[in-house]
């Protein structure tokens, strides 16, 4: 049963957050959404919209599962009821920063570990592409970690620009490409985009645009998108980027530029990556469940909300 205190705060958090988490049916369509939990069944936007329903709010900032989360807005999305966990999770995150539940060296590692993820995703499907399928082990995980990503745009000419085919060019035409002005939004707004060598949605627009489709086909930074759609919803231009990336894919399917196996490959290297980088935010940040990593704070909670 929820106690009147809990009550209060449960109002504060919807009061600071405006996630709609009262509206919550427990339907889980945002857990079989969330490309976290799809890998390793360890993030739960479900369960973070209950800790605020429930007015938990010291649990709701000492869970490691703010953490897991790559703040792709897919929960949010897919929602019925328009409850919003992403926006939980950034609220949980800045609260548990400012409560010193997790340090600001510890936040700040925490991001520049989570934008070298970004290489280890690029390097991961790069080795699919290239038909490796071996696990992922210690060495594989560090060594990807700070390993840059080569230029990708080397050795292209303009020989190279135009070569986009009819299904190339219908695909661009039905994302409304050419409106694209290069502004950057869409990479200001894309989760995955940490580290542009890696990927950026700006650059993949412009190569489309450019005609770079063989490129674009064989290149591993097509399948790092996580299929969001902020970029489409950030696009002053309405751009559906989302689509143009998913388009990019069918067609490296289509026209064999992937072998039969790659998906597979693909979904393997993912599930072992994401428990990984799980692992390492575990160490890194050292959170438990529960109240065990709250600090002694003379505040009484519903002040702080
Ligand atoms: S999708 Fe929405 S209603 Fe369903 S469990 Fe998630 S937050 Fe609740
Ligand atoms: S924002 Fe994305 S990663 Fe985070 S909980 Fe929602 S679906 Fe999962
Ligand atoms: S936000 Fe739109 S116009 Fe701006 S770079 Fe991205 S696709 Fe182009
Ligand atoms: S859909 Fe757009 S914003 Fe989302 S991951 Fe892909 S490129 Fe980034």
């Amino acid at each position: 049963m929820i106690s009147h205190l809990n009550s209060a705060i449960r109002h504060r958090i919807e009061q600071a957050t405006s996630a709609d988490s009262t509206m919550c049916w427990t339907c889980s369509s945002c857990d079989s959404e969330c490309p976290v939990e799809i890998a390793t069944n360890r993030l739960r936007p479900q369960r973070i919209v209950r800790l605020a329903n429930l007015g938990l709010f010291e649990e709701l900032i000492a869970s490691p599962e703010i953490w897991y989360c790559l703040t792709c807005r897919r929960c949010n999305r897919v929602c019925p009821n328009s409850v919003k966990p992403e926006t939980l999770v950034r609220y949980a995150r800045t609260a548990a920063v400012r409560c010193g539940v997790v340090s600001y060296d510890a936040a700040r590692s925490y991001y520049d570990l989570f934008r070298r993820f970004q290489r280890v995703r690029w390097h991961a499907v790069h080795h699919c592409l290239h038909r490796e399928s071996q696990p992922i082990n210690d060495a594989r995980w560090h060594s990807w970690l700070n390993t840059p990503i080569p230029d990708s745009t080397a050795g292209i000419s303009s020989q190279n620009l135009f070569r986009g085919n009819q299904p190339f060019r219908h695909e661009a035409k039905g994302a409304d490409m050419s409106s694209c002005f290069t502004c950057g939004e869409c990479s200001s707004a894309c989760p995955v985009a940490g580290e542009r060598s890696a990927f950026d949605p700006r650059f993949i627009f412009r190569m489309v645009n450019l005609g770079l489709a063989e490129e674009l086909l064989r290149s591993p930074s097509i399948w790092l998108c996580v299929q969001c759609g902020r970029c489409t919803e950030a696009c002053p231009q309405l751009v559906d980027g989302c689509r143009m990336i998913a388009s990019l894919r069918e067609l490296a399917v289509r026209e064999g530029k992937v072998d039969e196996g790659f998906p597979l490959r693909v979904r393997d290297a993912q599930k072992q990556i994401y428990q990984r980088l799980i692992d390492e935010i575990d160490k890194l940040l050292g959170l438990q469940p529960g109240r065990e990593n709250l600090p002694a704070c003379p505040i009484p909670i519903a002040e702080c909300v």
